[in-house]
C-alpha cells in the first residue's frame, strides 16, 4: 500500500518512523479517520478542523492543512477503492525517552484503512471503567487509545463489536470509537459534549439532520431505551440489537431506520457538509 509520510508518498513496507517517535513511546499524537467514497473524502473540512483543535489541545504545532489535503488526495489516488477510510496520524515526532518533546517537529502519516461497510446492526456491552469528563485529553482525538483497546477486547469476549462507557458521575458517555444515541418515546437523544464524549462528526451531522437532542442520560437508560444506535465514520449509523443481556427485538427500529436513511441520503448528496 502507498502511504504518505512526512511530505511524500511512500511504500508502506519501506516507510520508516523513528523508534523514538513520541507517538510510539508516550502516545503523544492525534488522529482522524475520514471516510472516502469513490476516492473523495467525506466531511474533510470538519475533520481538518477537529485535527487542528486536537493539535492545539495537545500543544502540537498546527498541522499544515494544505499538505494534509494533498496527502489525502495522493493516498486515495494511489489506492483506488469504492469505499475506504483514510487514517491521518500526527504525532509529537522524534524526541527523548520521557515526556519532554524533541525539536525535530511532528510526524504526519496518512494511510488507507477499512474498505468495507459495517453491518447495519450490532451488539454492544457496557464496561465498568469510566470516561473522565474533565481530563486534559477529554474531547481530543488523541492516539492514547489503550483504554479503548482494552474495552473493545472486553466487547469481543462477549460477542459484541463495541463497548460503551459511562463517565465518572454515572452518565452515558460514548463507545470506544463511536457516539451513542437512544430513542425514548419517539425522540432521539445523545449525550452532550460535557459528558466527556468526543465531538463526533457523524454525531453532529446526524443530530442536525434528525433533530436529536443533547440530553444528560444515566447509563441505565440503556436498559429502557426503545431503540439504541451508534454513529461513527466507520459505522455511519448502526443499530444496536443487543446491549449486555438485553435483546432489542426489532433492530433497527423505525426511528433508527429513518436516521440511517436520512444519513445515507444527505451524506451522498453533499460530500463536504
Ligand atoms: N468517539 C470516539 C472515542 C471515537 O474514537 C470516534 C471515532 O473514531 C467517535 C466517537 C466517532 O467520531 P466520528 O463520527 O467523527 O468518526
Amino acid at each position: 500500500m502507498k502511504i504518505w509520510l512526512d511530505g511524500a508518498l511512500r511504500d508502506s513496507d519501506s516507510a520508516r518512523v523513528s523508534v523514538f517517535d513520541h507517538g510510539l513511546t508516550v502516545g503523544d499524537g492525534i488522529f482522524e479517520t475520514v471516510k472516502a467514497v469513490d476516492g473523495r473524502p467525506f466531511a474533510l473540512t470538519r475533520h481538518l478542523d477537529r485535527l487542528t483543535r486536537s493539535a492545539r489541545g495537545l500543544g502540537l504545532p498546527d498541522p499544515d492543512l494544505d499538505e494534509v489535503r494533498r496527502a489525502c488526495a495522493a493516498v486515495l489516488e494511489a489506492n483506488p477503492a469504492p469505499l475506504g477510510r483514510l487514517r491521518l496520524t500526527y504525532t509529537g515526532g522524534h524526541g527523548p525517552l520521557g515526556s519532554d518533546r524533541g525539536d525535530k517537529g511532528p510526524t504526519l502519516v496518512v494511510a488507507l484503512g477499512e474498505t468495507t461497510r459495517r453491518p447495519d446492526t450490532t451488539a454492544v456491552v457496557t464496561v465498568p471503567w469510566t470516561r473522565n469528563e474533565r481530563g486534559a485529553l477529554t474531547g481530543l482525538k488523541t492516539t492514547s487509545y489503550a483504554e479503548n483497546v482494552v474495552a473493545l477486547a472486553r466487547a469481543h469476549e462477549h460477542g459484541a463489536t463495541e463497548a460503551l462507557f459511562g463517565n465518572t458521575v454515572g452518565q452515558l458517555c460514548e463507545g470506544t470509537g463511536s457516539n451513542v444515541f437512544v430513542v425514548l418515546d419517539g425522540e432521539i437523544h445523545t449525550p452532550p459534549l460535557h459528558s466527556g464524549c468526543l465531538a463526533g462528526i457523524t454525531r453532529r451531522l446526524v443530530a442536525e439532520w434528525t433533530g436529536a437532542k443533547e440530553t444528560d442520560l444515566p447509563l441505565d437508560v440503556l436498559r429502557e431505551a426503545d431503540e439504541i444506535f451508534l454513529t461513527s465514520t466507520l459505522r455511519d449509523v448502526q443499530a444496536v440489537h443487543r446491549v449486555d443481556d438485553r435483546e432489542l427485538s426489532a433492530a433497527p427500529g423505525p426511528v433508527t431506520a429513518k436516521a440511517m436513511r436520512i444519513f445515507d441520503e444527505r451524506s451522498a448528496a453533499d460530500i463536504d457538509p
